[in-house]
């Protein structure tokens, strides 16, 4: 058994979930990557300069916001970590920041990504324009078109997008089309924007996350005079930002830790990404993980509106904490979520991501205490989804 949560074993096992299952051809890759984030990552050097970027290029700390009304609506203590704060609008450039230091130590020039929404594509084209290096996103050719703003934004950042061709899910053809680029290129760095991925990823991002932690407890020390909340809640899509907002807290068993599923039309309608409901343990592309699967085995294709969670597969720090117990899953659907971004819009003066009102409308399920203290970790702002939500709401 490892003695922390956090700790993964010599092959990258979280408990029975993770690992490293690359192509050969890519082994020295990994290898190497997780050989200079070891020995690179917890220097000074590298500390100043990441921490210097966190604060002047991304805008850290990001406030720990008491949310008054809300607080008074479901009779506790509601904080919300304001990820949507973050340069970019969402936790994903805290990521791409500090990998993409990494890659620059590690000589690289040529940086791959994949991405869905745009929203990882985006954080990446960031940091590659900021370091003056090139970079090329992989997106499924339905989402070039779906997504305009972001392919807008990331070609003004000099990235090209490149389009995977596409079946029913986009996201997996993209990823397929970045390793088969990344083995052929095995030169260039792959930046993997969320907790999947082979090992070391899965650690890698879930460390340049846990600033989002750090930063929680010592804000929570400040205004309560106790850094560690009752519960912490984060929505979960691979689970980058829920591995932030729950780092500091895993080993600490007092606080319980909430990650929401996105459910789609509903866990069991069939057209749902709640991985960490249905998911039964599989191979995905670089690791063992909790995934939606079909009968036959092949991967089923994920539903939520929220362009963030419709990922098929958590990432193995979660689907770990969740088989242990430590972390408990709530599953939200797609219409409980728009309800909830409209309520935070009305009650605090916040329009939240999609992706982050499942985390807040799970605050309706959960068995909360008077006076408890919640974190809600409030991963991006709203402005990516305005068209959902006036889909939603016509006669607002
Ligand atoms: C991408 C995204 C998510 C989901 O990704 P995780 O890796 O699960 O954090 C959640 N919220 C926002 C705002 C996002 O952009």
């Amino acid at each position: 058994m490892n003695t922390s949560y956090l700790e993964t074993d010599a092959l990258g096992f979280y408990g029975e979930f993770g690992g490293a299952y690359v192509p050969e051809l890519l082994r020295p890759n990994v290898e190497e990557l997780e050989a200079a984030f070891n020995s690179y990552c917890f220097t000074e050097a590298f500390e100043n300069e990441y921490t210097d970027l966190l604060r002047d290029f991304v805008g850290r700390p990001t406030p720990l916001y008491y949310a008054n009304r809300l607080s008074e609506k479901y009779g506790v203590h509601i904080y919300l970590k304001r990820e949507d704060l973050c340069h970019t609008g969402a936790h994903k450039v805290n990521n791409t920041v500090g990998q993409i230091l990494l890659a620059k130590h590690m000589g690289k020039t040529d940086i791959i990504a994949e991405t869905g929404a745009g929203q990882h594509g985006v954080a990446t084209a960031t940091v590659c324009a900021l370091m003056g290096l090139n970079c090329i996103v992989y997106m499924g050719e339905k989402d070039i078109e779906r997504q305009t703003p972001n392919v807008q934004r990331m070609k003004m950042l000099v990235a090209e997008v490149r389009a995977a061709v596409s079946g029913s899910k986009p996201l997996k053809d993209a990823t397929n089309e970045a390793i088969r680029h990344w083995r052929n290129h095995p030169d260039s760095y792959y930046l993997i924007g969320s907790v999947v991925g082979p090992h070391p990823y899965p650690k890698i991002v879930a460390y340049f996350q846990s600033v989002i932690s750090k930063e929680i407890e010592q804000q929570l020390l400040e205004k309560t005079g106790k850094s560690s909340p009752d519960k912490v809640v984060a929505c979960v899509g691979g689970g980058s930002n829920a591995a932030g907002a729950f780092y500091e807290f895993y080993d600490n068993k007092n606080g319980a830790l909430v990650a929401v599923a996105a459910a789609g039309f509903g866990v069991h309608s069939g057209k749902s990404a709640a991985t960490s409901v249905l998911g039964t343990p599989a191979v995905l592309p670089g690791r063992l993980t909790l995934r939606m699967q079909e009968e036959d085995g092949q991967v089923a294709a994920p539903h939520s509106s929220s362009a963030g969670l419709d990922y098929p597969g958590i990432g193995p720090l979660h689907a770990h904490t969740i088989a242990t117990g430590r972390a408990k899953a709530i599953a939200i659907t797609d219409e409980e979520a728009l309800e909830a971004a409209l309520e935070l819009s009305r009650l605090e003066g916040i329009i939240p991501a999609l992706e982050s009102a499942h985390a807040l409308s799970a605050l309706g399920k959960m068995k909360l205490q008077k006076d408890d203290v919640v974190v809600v970790n409030l991963s991006g702002r709203g402005d990516k989804d305005m068209n959902t939500y006036m889909d939603k709401f016509p006669n607002l």
